[in-house]
Formats: C-alpha cells, structure tokens, sequence
C-alpha cells in the first residue's frame, strides 16, 4: 500500500516516528508521501523524506496562502536546492472555503501560482479543496490542462463531483478515512461512479482516522482499515484494491 499523503514529518510523531514507521511496515504500507503545508513545513518534509527513505511533496495549503512569498516559483527553487532529495508532488495547494483562515482572492492566487510551478516543472499536483468546488474549478479550467497531472486529496464529494474531476480533467481521487464513516454513503457512491482505476489511498494523518481508529490520532498504519472499506464498496478484493490503487499512485508519482 502506498499512502500517498500524510504528515509524518510533523510534531505529532516527534515521540514515536521510528514505531510508528514500524507498524506501517507491518501493515503493507510499502511507501509514504508525506506533504507539506507551508515554506518551512515543506522543507522539514524533504528532511524527514531523506532521513527515512519516504517521498515529499512541497507545497503552501490554503490556510497559510496569506503568508506566501510573492515570488513562489523562486522560493520552491530555493528549497528544491537546499534540498537532499527531489520533491515527488507540488501541494498541498487549493482552495478552503469551509474554514477562510486565508482570503479567498489570496488562496486563488496562491493556488495559481502552484499549478504554474507545476507546469513549468513536469511534477504532479496535490490539491485540497474544500467547500469551493465551483471557484476550484475555474481556476482549473483555466490553468490546467493534461498533460498536467494530479489528485485531489481526501476527496469527499458527490459522484458528479467525482466524475466530472476524473472525466474533465483526468484527475485522481485521494480516498482516506473519511469513506469509512457510517455518514458517508454519497462518498461511496461516488468511490463506485468512478472505479477502482481513478483512486488512490491515503491518511491524510495525524488527522481522519478511520473507523475503528475514530478519533485517535491517525497514523500510515491504518490505511489498511481504509482499502479494506474501499473493497467492500467496490465488491472486490482487498488484493485488487491494494495493486491497483498502489500501482496508479506509483506512476502518477514516479514519472
Ligand atoms: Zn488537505
Ligand atoms: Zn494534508
């Protein structure tokens, strides 16, 4: 299993990274990105990366897109050089409505920034988008296009939503706890409008643990309780969730 988007280089696991780390290994997880969410998160997220053999992704989330640099490109030029390893993804990025701890007109321009950056250096994007679907949108229609790649993480929508992110613009869906949640029946519908061929897993930890590890603080581990609710919904095997989703989240990472 590869979890592709997690925060293991945060405080939450200071105490107990190399364990937790451990019991991922021993869950199946053969493979760990984990994200940044602002410059200097982002630059201890390629620390942690090289330190432990795990991928990383640089990026400025929604939330902090108030304090990013006017000259974005510049500053993740300087970070990819001061770097021991080669990022894997730009983002998280995106837009955030349901929380506005940026303005909306910052998160936009901050979010373009990130798809032009992107562009220009071939890598894939993550994005984040929470209750903004519309303006999301736009601002991809006019600043995205294949052969551009990239997921939307924790994805929570509606089947139309889903298909219209895989059919429009060839995006993947982030899958995380959340679609273990007794509420989350139209996130299963909309796992099932798409198919097994547009997902990828994830934990999005130390947040969104997903049942029976609800309200503990989430670790790469429990994305194994994860593909085993995705291959139920999907009435197929817990094998054939694990190679698929691993093998679509190998190439859209590794090209
Ligand atoms: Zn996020
Ligand atoms: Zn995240």
């Amino acid at each position: 299993m590869f979890d592709t988007h997690a925060h293991v280089h945060g405080e939450s696991f200071d105490a107990d990274r190399e364990d937790m780390l451990a019991r991922a290994a021993q869950a199946g997880v053969t493979r760990i990105q984990t994200v940044g969410t602002d410059l200097a998160d982002s630059a201890r997220a390629l620390d942690v990366a090289a330190q432990y053999g795990l991928d990383a992704a640089i990026g400025i989330h929604p939330h902090e897109a108030k304090d990013a640099p006017d000259d974005l490109a510049a500053a993740f030029d300087a970070l990819r050089a001061a770097a021991r390893i080669a990022p894997r993804a730009i983002g998280e990025t995106g837009l955030d409505y349901y929380y506005d701890h940026s303005p909306r007109d910052a998160q936009k321009r901050v979010l373009t920034a990130h798809l032009r950056y992107a562009r220009e250096t071939g890598l894939p994007l993550i994005f984040h988008q929470r209750d903004a679907f519309e303006d999301f949108t736009k601002v991809l229609r006019s600043e995205f296009a294949r052969p551009m790649r990239g997921v939307v993480h924790c994805f929570t929508g509606d089947a139309a939503a889903a298909r219209l992110l895989v059919d429009e613009f060839g995006l993947l869906l982030g899958i995380g706890g959340v679609v273990t949640f007794k509420s989350a029946d139209g996130l299963r519908e909309a796992v099932r409008a798409v198919g097994l061929d547009h997902i990828v897993l994830e934990t999005d930890c130390p947040y969104l643990a997903p049942v029976p590890f609800r309200g503990r603080r989430n670790e790469p581990a429990f994305v194994a309780a994860t593909a085993a609710r995705v291959a139920e919904v999907l009435e197929t095997s817990l094998d054939e969730v694990i190679a698929r989703s691993t093998a679509t989240a190998v190439t859209l990472f590794s090209e």
